[in-house]
């Protein structure tokens, strides 16, 4: 309860970005507070060996934000990390999800090798609004022969209902949640 407080307090708020009418919540202190981050990323070690019945395999994290502290939460779990990005950054084979955005398609890619056929895999991203992101990157992990372990975000912005968007069957959690 006292992580929240102190994670809700390293959020800011910037209205009208990255256009207007949108409030956009920003994790940077957060990141940048080494003490929080550090806490943080044990606190959500922990939940994952306690909650989640059984260990996992590997930690996904979407590009960007997803990438500042998904690798953290692998190493304390003594797992790989796994990067889920935007279409033609990784080299190799790759598997795709397309995904619908406000104005038009976006496309997330993952490597067709990443996972172990089975592989429990947790998802990790800093913010679930309309659930579109993260539904793709549930698609790629299933796709790529994993499965779905939990499907983190450290806040969800409740009024969007992307939880309700996500496939049934997948856990969401989600640290803080906005109305
Ligand atoms: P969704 O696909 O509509 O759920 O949007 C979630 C994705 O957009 C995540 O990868 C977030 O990083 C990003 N995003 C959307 N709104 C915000 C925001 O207010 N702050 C930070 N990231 C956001």
């Amino acid at each position: 309860a006292e992580l929240k407080t102190d994670v809700a307090k390293n959020v800011r708020n910037f209205a009208d970005f990255p256009k207007k009418g949108i409030l956009f919540r920003d994790i940077m202190p957060l990141i940048q507070n080494s003490k929080l981050l550090n806490e943080l990323c044990h606190a959500i070690a922990n939940h994952v060996k306690e909650d989640l019945g059984g260990a996992v395999d590997a930690v996904a994290g979407l590009e960007a934000r997803g990438f500042l502290f998904g690798p953290s939460v692998a190493i304390l779990l003594d797992v790989p990390f796994i990067p889920i990005r935007k279409l033609g950054k990784l080299p190799g084979k790759t598997i795709k999800a397309t995904y619908v955005k406000e104005y038009g398609e976006d496309i997330v890619e993952i490597q067709a090798d990443a996972l172990q056929p089975g592989a429990r895999v947790l998802i990790v991203d800093d913010l679930l609004a309309t659930g579109g992101t993260m539904h793709a990157a549930i698609d790629l992990i299933e796709g790529a022969g994993g499965k779905v372990a939990e499907a983190f975000v450290l806040i969800e912005l409740a009024d969007l209902k992307g939880r309700d968007c996500l496939p049934q069957h997948v856990q969401l959690f989600s640290l803080i949640s906005y109305a």
